[in-house]
């Protein structure tokens, strides 16, 4: 898709500063050459009004300095920031060096963004001695503030994974905590403002500028429970366009074929770990019939009752079984282990695709790669797992481990709390269930130990709540299944 051939905007003013929405960096790779980080922003002076600018593509430039004074610039130069993408700007600097932070800011007209700070990839496959993230999941404005996000800015990490749930697309309700000025998201114009109104937010914005993210979208950023083939392709299409993320050029909608992005990726830390990021939305099947389901061997069903489809299953298989790292991570948005015993419902996870899962499964045990664990968000609430080979014999091998972290603000509800406490003697691998909502995980990783933290803010009806450690676990090299700590 070609740029509109307006007239570029080189040295444009503006009704107001333009870069309300802050900054961000994101996919922190080393492609076997050297580093590469994407940098982004977007030009919006009036961000809740359709952003405010002139119908012209923009040039923006960019710096990078390993200094946060900018006394030792490194790399810099223009980018368009095109009016067909609401002028956001990506920029994916190359021949960057490893394991280091640069710093980076954006300057357009005479109007300077607010500085951001990054973090590179180690060498991919050099030895690497300990690495720190934390990941997130579920974030509804309304529901709270997002102390979360300011206890992550004030954390020494990596890289933050957002496993999905950004914004929810649910239109103003006057009981919320802090009701949206947006309408319910049903078109790009609207998407743009939701993301907008989430982007404004202080906390979010600090945790975004100090920290390089990973980010992978579940279903809220298009609608409720959405699932591969959309019902509605110009909403999902609208979506897409609207997701306003730090990726990699070729992730954006505009290089995509249709309405799909292309966003299942993994990124190497040394040859410590291996991060599989998965999109279990756009490939997801019909899930499997209860009425005809067969044995996955037998059943032409357990091919297209899919979860994440039969190119990325294979990629995913390829990765793990030539990996080289000490541990394979899975970052994925929706409960993998299983949960059914003796419960009517499950988890609307992979539990509701049960070939798929089994696949998994089968492929861990088979090929055995080193340590997987897999982080997961969706669910409001905190789970820890042991992965089973074979989930109806409680004997069968263990074969992972699965951490899932609670909201950053999301609600859970009751009903589904005592669901869950109902059924946790049915489902002895399953290790730990705590139904708070409002924390994220922080995991340490050395070769010898993955370690996770699981903290809760006090309250997230406080932007200044402080934020807590309630629960510690460690998973040790060559022993899959997690041990309180
Ligand atoms: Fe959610
Ligand atoms: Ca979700």
């Amino acid at each position: 898709m070609a740029y509109s051939r307006n007239r570029l905007l080189t040295s444009p003013t503006f009704s107001d500063y333009p870069f309300t929405l802050g900054i961000a960096s994101g996919e922190p790779v080393h492609d076997g050459t050297s580093a590469r980080v994407v940098l982004w922003t977007r030009l919006a002076p009036d961000p809740l009004n359709g952003g405010g600018m002139p119908p012209n593509d923009v040039e923006v430039r960019w710096e990078m300095a390993t200094d946060e004074n900018f006394t030792n610039v490194v790399q810099s130069g223009t980018e368009i920031a095109p009016a067909m993408e609401a002028h956001s700007v990506h920029v994916a600097p190359y021949g960057l060096e490893p394991a280091r932070y640069y710093w980076y800011r954006f300057k357009v007209g005479s109007e300077i963004s607010p500085v951001g700070r990054t973090k590179t990839a180690p060498e991919t496959g050099a030895p690497l001695n300990s690495m720190s993230f934390a990941f997130v999941s579920c974030s509804d404005f309304q529901e709270g503030y997002f102390p979360v996000y300011r206890a992550i800015a004030e954390e020494d990490l990596d890289v933050v994974f957002h496993l999905g749930d950004f914004i929810y697309e649910y239109g103003p309700d006057p009981e919320s905590t802090r009701v949206s000025e947006t309408p319910a998201p049903t078109d790009l114009e609207t998407y743009r403002s939701t993301y907008a109104e989430y982007l404004l937010d202080p906390d979010l914005q600090a945790a975004r500028a100090m920290h390089p993210w990973e980010v992978i979208p579940d279903d809220h950023e298009t609608y409720n429970n959405f699932e591969g083939a959309p019902e509605d392709e110009a909403q999902a299409a609208a979506a897409a366009l609207a997701y306003y993320m730090p990726l990699r050029p070729s992730a954006s909608p505009h290089a995509a074929e249709g309405a799909n992005l292309l966003l299942y990726r993994d990124v190497n830390y040394g040859d410590l770990a291996h991060f599989n990021m998965l999109d279990t939305r756009q490939y997801r099947g019909e899930p499997p019939d209860p009425e005809t389901e067969g044995s996955p061997e037998t059943d032409d069903a357990a091919i297209t009752n899919d979860m994440i489809g039969q190119e990325q299953e294979a990629w995913l298989f390829e990765n793990l079984a030539s990996s080289g790292a000490r541990w394979n991570v899975i970052g994925n948005q929706i409960g993998m282990f299983d949960y059914t015993a003796g419960s009517e419902g499950d988890l609307m996870g992979w539990d509701d695709h049960g070939y798929a899962r089994d696949r998994i499964a089968r492929f861990l045990d088979d090929y055995r790669p080193s340590n997987p664990v897999v982080i997961t968000g969706d669910l409001h609430c905190s789970w820890v797992s042991d992965l089973k080979a074979y989930y109806p014999d409680e004997n069968s091998a263990t074969v992972g481990t699965e951490f899932i972290g609670t909201s950053i603000t999301s609600g859970l509800g009751e009903s589904y709390a005592n669901e869950y406490k109902e059924h946790r003697e049915d489902n002895p691998h399953v290790k730990f269930f705590d139904e708070r909502t409002g924390g994220y995980v922080r995991v340490d990783l050395t070769p010898e130990e993955w370690r996770t933290e699981m903290k809760l803010a006090d309250t997230i009806e406080d932007r200044e709540s402080p934020v807590r450690t309630f629960a510690s676990f460690v998973v040790e090299d060559g022993q899959p299944g997690a041990k309180r700590a």
